[in-house]
């Protein structure tokens, strides 16, 4: 993804354009999933007197106009990502890794509501495990 596809998708998003939310969605777009330690160290190294509490405001908005979605992880930070469809995650507990697996989660939220008759509004599914390479070292 370019600037300028980038621009134009905060636009989109009726956000307003920065070098920082640029370095936000860059870097998010290169490594898929960080959390706001790992987007503060990003976004410092190109604008050094950036504070936490700015890149914080920033990744807060962008997630409530619909640019980023905050993944909950369990026993862990949570990350954020570029929204795109629905999906689940993949947790390795020994490195960390925090990976997107593509599933249909449209057919779980429709049976949790036949089975128990809930109005399902949200989910943060997280499967936890050992990624391949992890297990190789073991
Ligand atoms: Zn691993
Ligand atoms: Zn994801």
């Amino acid at each position: 993804m370019n600037k300028e596809l980038i621009a134009t998708n905060l636009r989109n998003h009726h956000l307003k354009v920065t070098p920082q939310r640029l370095k936000i969605v860059e870097s998010l777009n290169t490594f898929g999933h960080l959390n706001i330690d790992m987007l503060y160290q990003e976004v410092k190294e190109a604008y050094p007197n950036v504070s936490l509490a700015t890149v914080y405001k920033n990744i807060a908005i962008m997630t409530e106009n619909g640019l980023l979605e905050e993944v909950k992880v369990p026993e862990s930070k949570s990350v954020f990502e570029i929204r795109k469809e629905p999906h689940l995650h993949l947790h390795c507990s020994e490195c960390g890794k925090i990976e997107d697996f593509s599933f249909d989660t449209e057919q779980i939220r429709a049976h949790a509501e036949a089975v128990s008759g809930y109005s399902i509004q949200s989910s943060d599914i997280v499967l936890r495990g050992i990624c391949p390479a992890c297990q190789k070292k073991r």
